[in-house]
């Protein structure tokens, strides 16, 4: 039996949030004489809804999933950080952290001073059940899966995260940033059958909207009630609510570029897989793509030097000299091409 009560560090249970002045008359009153704002002025005047209704409402309807099943933070980020800190006691209860993987997990712990478990996915970067499973112990509070992974860009076997669904006590979490770009549905559908699942998605990728820093947080209604009892009262602001909510609009030329951004996927895997530099092209459910070349440094610095930007990843373990290149538009794509052509 999954029992939130037990899991959540006690001070979280027990705290009384911070009322905010707009939580309980938004629409109801005319004078607003609660929040020392300013009453002339611009359109910014009032503080933005706390709760983000309308927002939720359309990404519930987009995702199929209640409103009360949805937490928005200021980036993924935020609630990365959030359910450490809701689920973590500090110098106490630790994370398990299969890599490589996004940087912000161990971040965000370490920020909070909480220990880090690792443990190496397999050479294909699929999760290893087994070695993943004896990793964690009794101070093992979260999991973070990253599906598809960044930077390997695959995803993981669905049913490897179910097995760690069905016997970890804590919380999974598997961040979904970049799921518009495979052809699954993801973990959503099944939020219902795991109390202990917790799923992260985000406006910064696929919607084309990182500079207004909304990511989305899905779990049961009691992880979101705790999530929101956390959060600073108000997180997103109104510019980027209302702008997240035109943009949420356009679901129809979302798909157009995620579309076109997956033809230039595969057109950009294959060209680079006939360069001379390059030893792999690892296969992508993503954005990017992971590619090992001889001496990625000295790539690294050459793209550089012609005012071309990709992320070195030869540091990070199972990564030895690979790179992970963003799909561009095809004219950034093709001068990628005549750039690593002539290294
Ligand atoms: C880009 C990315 C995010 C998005 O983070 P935001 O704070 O929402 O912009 C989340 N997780 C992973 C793995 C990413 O690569």
């Amino acid at each position: 039996m999954f029992e939130l009560e037990k899991l959540a560090r006690k001070n979280v249970l027990n705290l009384k949030p911070y009322s905010s002045a707009r939580d309980d008359f938004k629409g109801i009153a005319s004078v607003y004489l609660d929040a020392n704002e300013n009453p002339y002025g611009t359109l910014f005047n009032r503080y933005p809804d706390p709760h983000q209704n309308t927002l939720k409402q359309k990404i519930s309807a987009i995702k199929k999933i209640p409103v009360n099943q949805i937490f928005l933070g200021n980036g993924s980020d935020e609630p990365i950080d959030l359910l450490i800190r809701a689920f973590c006691e500090p110098g106490v209860d630790n994370v398990l952290i299969p890599q490589p993987t996004y940087g912000m997990y161990t971040v965000s712990a370490e920020i909070n001073n909480v220990k880090i478990k690792t443990v190496k996915l397999t050479a294909d970067f699929d999760l290893d059940v087994e070695s993943t499973t004896s990793a964690w112990d009794d101070q093992t509070k979260l999991i973070f899966l990253c599906s598809p992974n960044n930077p390997s860009g695959n995803l993981l076997s669905s049913n490897r995260i179910r097995k760690i669904l069905e016997t970890f006590k804590g919380i999974v979490v598997v961040d979904e940033a970049y799921i518009d770009f495979t052809h699954v549905p993801g973990f959503i559908p099944l939020l219902g059958q795991y109390p202990n699942l917790v799923i992260l998605q985000t406006l910064s990728k696929a919607w084309s909207m990182a500079a207004l820093r909304v990511g989305m947080c899905f779990a049961s209604q009691e992880i979101i009630a705790l999530l929101n009892k956390i959060k600073p009262p108000y997180n997103i602001s109104l510019l980027s609510q209302k702008t997240a909510e035109d943009g949420l609009n356009n679901e129809i030329t979302k798909n157009e570029w995620v579309a076109k951004i997956i033809q230039e996927r595969k057109n950009l895997a294959e060209d680079i897989k006939k360069l001379r530099i390059v030893k792999k092209v690892y296969p992508s459910d993503a954005n990017f793509l992971l590619v090992k070349v001889i001496k990625a440094k000295e790539v690294y610095q050459k793209l550089v030097e012609c005012g071309i930007i990709v992320r070195d990843r030869s540091n990070v373990v199972l990564c030895e000299d690979c790179l992970r290149i963003t799909v561009g538009t095809e004219k950034e794509n093709e001068a990628l091409l005549n750039e690593l052509n002539t290294i």
